[in-house]
């Protein structure tokens, strides 16, 4: 991968952006994009987006949500213990002994502290402990001196970083969905250095804010962009790994190349044109099948205004959803590709509508 798309990758995946809380992560994607894009806005909502051919009349939407799923803290205890709420979906397991930031007056360090193993009742050993039954612990002795450094509402993120693994594997907090917003910025990079994209066809890459609490961010992007067709850009569970079945959980490699989803939620000429794209420059990829909407962008995306033909492009992903999310830079540089060669395919005159396509 080249120097600057790492670069631009881990400076993403270190930013705190919890739902609501993206600012970081959004100038992070503002500046990297600023330097080939026709032009870079932000929304309302905090979604930002590049763009190329911006007044074109075909417009293609690509969705990489740029939120990640993370804390927020909602009481301070006598003894200056914060007590937080989920920001997205955790498993209670997880924050058990981390360490994390809290995002008050300053970036503090602090410990989610629980009851300690010995300590626990019999039936207690048998039971999951509960986020609510945990606590932050930054060092403070007490409510007032909490209080002075963190104020109710601050985000918390754990402090887990991008990190390479052996090979081309890497680990980050939140490449759910970093690595989505990072497809998005260099497929646009890649149209402007090589060329090939229709002249009267105008992309919008939209890092979306607030995906992981319902697909906010995309919902109004959508409405004003009103695209012909669009994209999400997220990512998919791995399965290539113990106690996972293939007959249950579908056969999704780490490795293998991105996913490209099929389903109620795709639009079959989008499938179509993406599978094509990537038969014809030689990228492999995965199918993955959703038997209903999916839980990303793409929900909202097919359903704004009167419709626009969606599709998903995904990553295989490992340990969703936990401070040590792992994925393959190569098919992340290939889903780059992927999603570049499906814009390159469409025309002003492209038909998506089911069953109608001339191709
Ligand atoms: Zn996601």
């Amino acid at each position: 991968m080249r120097s600057q798309t790492l670069e631009f990758l881990a400076a993403l995946a270190n930013s705190p952006s919890p739902s609501g809380f993206e600012q970081p992560a959004a100038s992070v994607y503002r500046r990297y994009t600023e330097a080939f894009a026709h032009r870079v806005t932000t929304d309302i909502t905090g979604n930002v987006i590049a763009s190329l051919n911006p007044d074109a009349g075909c417009r293609i939407m690509l969705a990489g949500h740029i939120d990640e799923i993370g804390f927020v803290v909602h009481h301070i205890g006598e003894g200056g213990l914060l007590h937080f709420s989920p920001i997205g979906g955790h498993d209670d397991v997880t924050p058990v002994g981390q360490r994390v930031w809290v995002h008050g007056r300053e970036r503090l360090p602090g410990v989610v502290g629980s009851k300690a193993f010995h300590l626990l009742d019999p039936d207690e050993k048998t039971k999951r402990p509960e986020i609510k039954s945990l606590w932050i612990d930054i060092g403070a002795s007490s409510r007032e001196e909490a209080e002075a450094v963190v104020r109710l509402g601050d985000p918390v993120t754990f402090q887990q970083e991008f990190h390479h693994l052996m090979g081309d594997r890497a680990s980050a907090r939140g490449f759910d969905n970093t690595a989505g917003a990072v497809i998005i910025a260099e497929a646009v990079r890649l149209l402007v250095e090589e060329g090939g994209l229709h002249p009267e066809v105008g992309v919008h890459a939209v890092a979306t804010v607030q995906e992981e609490i319902g697909s906010r961010g995309a919902q109004v992007a959508c409405y004003a962009i009103d695209p012909v067709t669009a994209l999400a850009i997220d990512m998919d569970h791995a399965t290539d790994l113990p106690r996972l079945n293939p007959t249950q959980d579908g056969d999704l490699r780490v490795g293998a190349g991105p996913t490209i989803s099929r389903g109620a939620n795709i639009n079959p000429e989008v499938y179509r044109l993406l599978t094509a794209a990537a038969d014809e420059e030689g990228i492999p990829y995965q199918v993955k099948v959703y038997p209903k909407m999916t839980p990303t962008d793409a929900g909202v995306m097919q359903i704004s205004r009167a419709g626009v033909a969606t599709g998903l492009v995904g990553l295989p992903l490992r340990y969703m959803h936990t401070p040590s999310e792992t994925l393959s830079l190569t098919d992340l540089e290939r889903g780059a590709r992927l999603v570049a060669a499906y814009c390159r395919r469409i025309r002003p005159e492209t038909d998506f509508r089911p069953g109608l396509s001339q191709m």
